[in-house]
């Protein structure tokens, strides 16, 4: 059997990120970025008000005070998005909006709200420092500014950041296409009762959502037969995609076929079983350069292994360079007593919270393969290492901060 970091370097050898592409802004949000971007332009590219109020000469107010107030001339309006055809002398003013260029002649922004408006006069009773209430040119990014680095997954913010400064498109490896495979003859639809001996497709929805929350698009195809025809002609249209994920059929059953089907159709075994606990049966195959992933049928262990393997397969094949999921050392308050000898690393859901500058985990509950109760408030997987068949109340464990970001 595998260990799961063996397992884990098998596949990561042998995927590589899908050749980038140009795409609109609109369409990048989680993709990775293909090459350093920096600024095309300068943000702002001019000088403007930060405030609704009043562009003035800050020497205008030097000796403005509640008892003897400034009065300065308003020449007019200034909207965002105008521009001031003239200067502004001494003992003037222009009533300017946020964001509209600082007029000629002007240096410091007083806020309406420190303003009497007259019929042409605006009032100010006390001075304002020069400069004040003003974005200068290039404040936010200078032109040649890094704006995002290679291998960085898109944010809203860096979106924006982008669109700023002049990106109307952006080199980004591509969304990849997943085909989601659910097998077995039990399965019927959310959506419908299951009759005796049938049970609800949990996995189409459960696997599917953990390929969006890649960034990556999943495309379903739902409760395959257990027949060997069905199987081999939905797996071929399957292929179509850039990864195959399959769930169900994986083990020793007697309907177990997708290994046979898998290497009938060329796909090379790279291996199957991996010495971890829940989950045990996970295959991975390459047909030429396309991976194929073999997913227990089991809930909990099917999202155990599309979180530990397959996620960071589709994260480096999305061009990402950061694969992995924060680690962090915890106390695990129940403790934990496995099987003696085990050669299996054991995934134990669990909830982590900070505490006293350390991480506190506690278990979810019962923790068994099938057991999706078990999902609910997990926010991380404790890691037992094969060979560790106890941890004392409150003992050591290594975590995965599976609600955070990759960081390395
Ligand atoms: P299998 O790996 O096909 O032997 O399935 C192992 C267990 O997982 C069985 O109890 C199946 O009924 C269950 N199972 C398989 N596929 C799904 C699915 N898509 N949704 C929920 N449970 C499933
Ligand atoms: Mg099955």
């Amino acid at each position: 059997m595998t260990t799961p970091a063996e397992a884990l370097k098998q596949i990561l050898d042998r995927v590589a990120p899908l050749p980038p592409g140009r795409q609109p802004l609109r369409d990048v949000l989680g993709l990775a970025v293909a090459e350093d971007l920096r600024s095309r332009a300068q943000v702002p590219s001019f000088t403007n008000s930060a405030m609704d109020g009043y562009a003035v000469r800050a020497e205008d107010l030097t000796s403005a005070s509640r008892e003897h107030p400034t009065h300065l001339r308003v020449l007019g309006d200034l909207a965002a998005g105008d521009v001031h055809p003239g200067a502004v002398g001494p003992g003037e003013a222009l009533r300017i909006m946020t964001g509209a260029p600082l007029p000629d002649g002007t240096d410091t922004i007083v806020p309406v709200e420190d303003t009497t408006r007259g019929e042409d006069w605006v009032e100010i009773r006390k001075p304002f420092p020069r400069g004040i209430h003003i974005r200068l040119a290039g404040e936010d990014l200078e032109i040649d500014q890094l704006l995002v680095k290679a291998g960085q997954g898109l944010r809203p913010g860096d979106i924006g950041a982008l669109a700023a400064a002049g990106f109307a498109d952006l080199p980004v490896h591509p969304r990849i296409r997943v085909a989601v495979l659910t097998t077995g003859d039990e399965l019927v639809d959310v959506s419908e009762e299951p009759g005796p001996g049938r049970i609800r497709d949990a996995n189409l929805h459960a696997v599917c959502a953990q390929v969006a929350a890649c960034g990556a698009m999943p495309v379903p195809y739902p409760r395959v037969a257990d027949d060997r025809a069905t199987l081999r002609r939905v797996l071929q249209e399957a292929l179509e995609a850039d990864v195959v994920l399959t769930t169900g059929g994986i083990s020793v059953g007697d309907y177990d076929f997708m290994k046979d089907i898998l290497e009938k159709l060329g796909a090379v075994r790279i291996f199957w079983k991996v010495a971890q606990k829940p989950g045990g049966p996970l295959g991975f195959w390459m047909l030429g350069t396309k991976p194929i992933f073999g997913i227990p049928g089991n809930p909990v262990a099917a999202m155990l292994m599309v979180e530990e393997y397959v996620r960071p397969a589709l994260r480096k094949m999305m061009g990402f360079r950061k694969l992995h999921r924060p680690l962090a050392e915890a106390s695990l308050e129940d403790g934990w007593t496995g099987k003696a000898g085990d050669p299996r690393t054991t995934f134990l859901r669990v909830v982590a919270r900070r505490e006293g500058g350390g991480l506190q985990a506690r278990l979810t509950g019962p923790q068994g393969s099938a057991l999706l109760s078990s999902m609910l408030l997990a926010n991380a997987l404790a890691l037992i290492p094969e060979g560790v068949d106890r941890v004392a109340p409150g003992g050591p464990v290594q975590l995965h901060l599976t609600e955070e970001a990759e960081d390395h």
